[in-house]
């Protein structure tokens, strides 16, 4: 039994569709990210889940009961679910111990701010807490009702970057060791790649697809998540019995494809050298951007294609250099964005 199920969900703001056709799941104890751009449809989606707007038709179960359906409403306050926003949203009259009672018992209460690193905060009113720790206090708040499921909404979004890595690590960590199951909502894909047992990536209110970390990283399913999903660099191919041969060269591909597709390659499989002294298969550095701990180098191949290499240290080719370029595998294959010849299976 998943803890979240959503089936077909569509939900519209004035007959245009914010949410189409969602089909999303959460296995239970999971965290799950729902990474989209901005726009996507994301926060509309949670809000249907959590039972705070309508979806014009489909269907949602929470722990195996059905809250959305033909004829089936549950009201939000019966769906097991709690909620952590962008902005904490605590009371601000309130102490940190008594926002987190609001949906618990006084000793309850206090185990979960231990849970969360802020007993000793116990007596601070909102005002007096960091960002980070208002945001502790607002997570501690969504466990204490002893939700089904934990639905957060790009919750360290309005913090500053430092605080935000420390921070999301530390809420993964709580989340983990509370044994709940949490669907987090980001647009930051480093956010979602580091933090998540799985990824669901969500586009114009669909969700394109859905996998590990690594699965939707390494074998995207179209280009669009290619391209969200991380840097990437898209060249022409042939695939035939599971070899793809580009410009790169022939390398073997776990893909069912046949015939024209797309090699999807990523920056840091880019490596670059010398280049032979026949100055076969060249490439042109066009330049050089260097990002302290990385850079990345811009190079021309002989097509007149530009691909990017992304390497650890500084940047060490002189613009015009003639380099050699290798890339290492496993490289994604698409099918081709036109319609000659490729056939998914
Ligand atoms: P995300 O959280 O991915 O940024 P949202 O779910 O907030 O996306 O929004 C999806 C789409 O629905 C956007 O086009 C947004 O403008 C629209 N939208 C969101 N909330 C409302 C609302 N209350 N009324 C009308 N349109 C809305
Ligand atoms: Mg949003």
């Amino acid at each position: 039994m998943d803890a979240i199920e959503t089936e077909s969900v569509t939900v519209s703001y004035d007959g245009v569709a914010a949410v189409a056709d969602a089909g999303l799941s959460v296995r239970e104890g999971e965290l799950l990210a729902l990474l989209g751009p901005s726009g996507s449809g994301k926060t509309t989606l949670l809000r249907a889940i959590a039972g705070f707007e309508r979806p014009d038709s489909g269907t949602i179960r929470i722990a195996g009961r059905e809250v959305v359906g033909p004829g089936t409403w549950v009201e939000p306050e019966h769906r097991r679910v709690g909620m952590v926003f962008q902005h904490g949203a605590l009371f601000p009259h309130l102490t940190a111990a008594a926002n987190v009672a609001f949906g618990a018992t006084r000793e309850r209460s206090g185990e979960l701010l231990e849970l969360v690193g802020l007993a000793h905060r116990a007596r601070a009113f909102p005002h007096e807490l960091s960002g980070g720790e208002r945001q502790r206090v607002a997570l501690a708040r969504a466990l204490a009702a002893d939700p089904a499921v934990v639905l957060l909404d790009e919750p360290f979004a309005s913090l500053d970057p430092a605080l935000r890595e420390s921070l999301r690590g530390e809420i993964a960590d709580i989340l983990r060791s509370a044994g709940a199951t949490a669907l987090l909502v980001t647009h930051d894909q480093a956010e979602a790649l580091s933090l998540a047992d799985r990824v669901a990536v969500m586009r114009a209110g669909s969700i394109e697809q859905i996998g590990a970390p690594d699965d939707v990283y390494l074998r995207p399913r179209s280009r669009w998540v290619a391209e969200f999903v991380g840097e990437a660099d898209i060249l022409p191919g042939t695939a035939s019995g599971g070899i793809v041969q580009c410009e790169l060269g022939p390398f073997p591909a776990a893909t069912e494809l046949d015939g024209a597709v797309e090699v999807v390659v990523r920056p840091e499989h880019v490596r670059l050298e010398p280049s032979r002294p026949d100055g076969q298969g060249t490439a042109i550095v066009l330049d050089q951007s260097s990002y302290g701990h990385d850079h990345v180098t811009r190079v021309r191949l002989p097509s007149g294609r530009v691909l990017r290499s992304r390497r650890l240290g500084f940047a060490t080719w002189p613009d015009g250099s003639a380099v050699q370029v290798a890339v290492e595998t496993p490289l994604g294959v698409l099918p081709a964005a036109d319609r000659h010849g490729a056939t998914a299976r």
